[in-house]
């Protein structure tokens, strides 16, 4: 296998700007932040850190395009060609865009360019189809009338996005906004603005008229806040942790905005023993290492029946110890570094947590090398449900194994969460599986299998894990308005 970096001159960072209303600007405060490299803790570039009055500007260019713009009076059609458009410019520039996600966020190129870039521009092409196909209902209705329903944009869309999947975050959320006729103010996370902001460019470039997307980079509590309390946005949608959800809920409260949330997790992955060893060995490695363990849905809590317990857990260990951790522009490299010191710091305090709980560190525990957020993929055993890194979502490569005997205890302890987004079940037995899978609170269960996205696939949470769905026809829901239109035919 090639170990070499490919490419020796990396892209240049072009967008730095906040993009409101077709044009870059800087702040109107005049300030920047820094966004760094989390594999060598260098700084990338200085981007513009919008706020408050940045919002507004970026606000009433949405809106206006929204009401009296050339993108209010386009054909349904014509938006999908846009989105398609874009897609094209995209896979045009697929190296820089994988290039600039990888040394911002520091996931290894190998995903960027499997995973990430592909995911992105499927997901954007599955909603430039839908962009003429979103339909009303004729409904027989008591009485001389005839009664039609209308779905009408929502207006515009704010929308606050996560550092795990810059690109695709952004396509989850502009993919169905801009199919449905909305405008956008996004506010991509601080750690991670770069590709957003290209993508943005991509977007001037293909030709979507002025305000119809506008990014707004900054910080959650002053650019996300003044999103979330603008009155004249009609609807947030956020992805990231459920405490700043809360926050969101309440400062929406005045304006009664729609929401929708898609939120964390602590996803029971369940292995029995009938399953196919080697795959269940495999997509339990994968479905919490993947992403540096920086996925919402991350199969974070291993549930293995006693009788295979040892045997599983001796050879996930030899997995986890091949890993290969390093530099993410390094093709071999299967693991990068956590997004930033926060990440790192809270992930390591959750190992000293676990240690000192009396759980095992069978694999890793540690930091690894001595530059850089890497954190070896570690993995304890002994735990029990109520520990702190078998409830809380620790976001980094750190796996639980918890044991069982019964079934019905298992689901009880499976479901003894806050959280519901995601689970797994590995077994051989077809009604047990669908049995589990009636049974387990997850907004997605994957049987014998993990981590199987799909555009037209709906993703969202049950309980504390979020509100709403997004993907397949159920995301264009949050970004429509249903208007009921009856004559009279007297
Ligand atoms: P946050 O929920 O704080 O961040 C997500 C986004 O929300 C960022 O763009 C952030 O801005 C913004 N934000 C923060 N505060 C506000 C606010 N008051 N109003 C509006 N927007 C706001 O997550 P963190 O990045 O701080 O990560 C903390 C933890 O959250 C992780 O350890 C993990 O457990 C969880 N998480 C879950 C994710 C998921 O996909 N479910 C994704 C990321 C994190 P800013 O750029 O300033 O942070």
């Amino acid at each position: 296998m090639a170990t070499t970096v490919e490419r020796t001159s990396l892209p240049q960072i072009q967008q730095t700007e906040c993009f409101i209303g077709g044009q870059w600007v800087p702040a109107a405060s005049g300030k920047t932040f820094s966004t760094v490299n989390p594999a060598t803790e260098e700084v990338l570039a200085e981007v513009a850190e919008g706020d408050a009055e940045d919002v507004e500007q970026a606000v009433r260019a949405a809106r206006d395009a929204f009401e009296e713009g050339e993108w209010s009076r386009m054909d349904a059609r014509d938006r999908g060609r846009l989105m398609h458009k874009l897609c094209d410019l995209m896979e045009a520039e697929a190296d820089d865009l994988t290039l600039l996600e990888t040394l911002d966020n520091g996931k290894p190129i190998r995903d960027a360019r499997a995973a990430d870039l592909p995911l992105t521009v499927d997901c954007l092409r599955y909603y430039a189809g839908y962009a003429d196909k979103i339909h009303g209902q004729t409904i027989p209705i008591r009485g001389d009338y005839f009664t039609y329903t209308r779905r009408e944009p929502v207006g515009v869309a704010g929308q606050i996005i996560p550092w795990n999947f810059p690109m695709l975050m952004t396509a989850w959320k502009w993919g169905p906004a801009l199919a449905a006729g909305c405008t956008i103010v996004m506010k991509p996370a601080e750690q991670t603005p770069l590709t957003c902001l290209r993508m943005a460019r991509l977007a001037q470039k293909a030709g979507f008229p002025d305000g119809v997307i506008n990014v707004v980079p900054g910080y959650g509590p002053t650019a996300g806040a003044a999103i979330v309390k603008h009155p004249d946005v009609d609807k947030v949608a956020f992805t990231g942790e459920y405490k700043t959800a809360q926050i969101i809920m309440r400062d929406a409260a005045e304006t009664l905005k729609r929401l929708t949330f898609e939120l964390g997790g602590k996803s029971p992955n369940v292995i029995f023993a009938d399953a196919d060893i080697d795959a269940a060995i495999a997509g339990t490695h994968f479905g919490l290492y993947f992403n540096q363990g920086q996925c919402c849905c991350a199969g974070s809590r291993v549930f293995v029946e006693d009788s295979i317990h040892d045997r599983f857990v001796e050879r996930l260990a030899d997995l986890n110890r091949s890993r290969k951790l390093g530099n993410p522009l390094d093709t071999a490299t299967e693991q990068g570094p956590q997004v930033d010191q926060a990440q790192f710091e809270k992930i390591l305090h959750y190992i000293e947590v676990g240690k000192n709980e009396g759980a095992t560190c069978v694999t890793g525990g540690n930091r690894f090398g001595d530059k850089g957020y890497f954190v070896e993929p570690t993995m304890f055993t002994d735990v029990q449900d109520d520990m702190a890194i078998a409830t809380d979502e620790i976001f980094g490569p750190v796996l639980s194994v918890l044991r069982f005997k019964d079934v019905d205890e298992l689901v009880e302890r499976a479901n003894r969460t806050t959280y519901g987004l995601a689970a797994a079940v590995w077994t051989r037995d077809v009604g047990k599986a669908h049995r589990l899978a009636a049974q387990i609170k997850a907004g997605t269960v994957w049987v014998n299998c993990y981590d199987v996205f799909d555009a037209a696939a709906p993703f969202g949470g049950f309980k504390m894990s979020g509100m709403g769905r997004e993907l397949g026809e159920k995301g264009l829901d949050a970004y429509t308005e249903t208007k009921t239109v009856t004559v009279s035919l007297a």
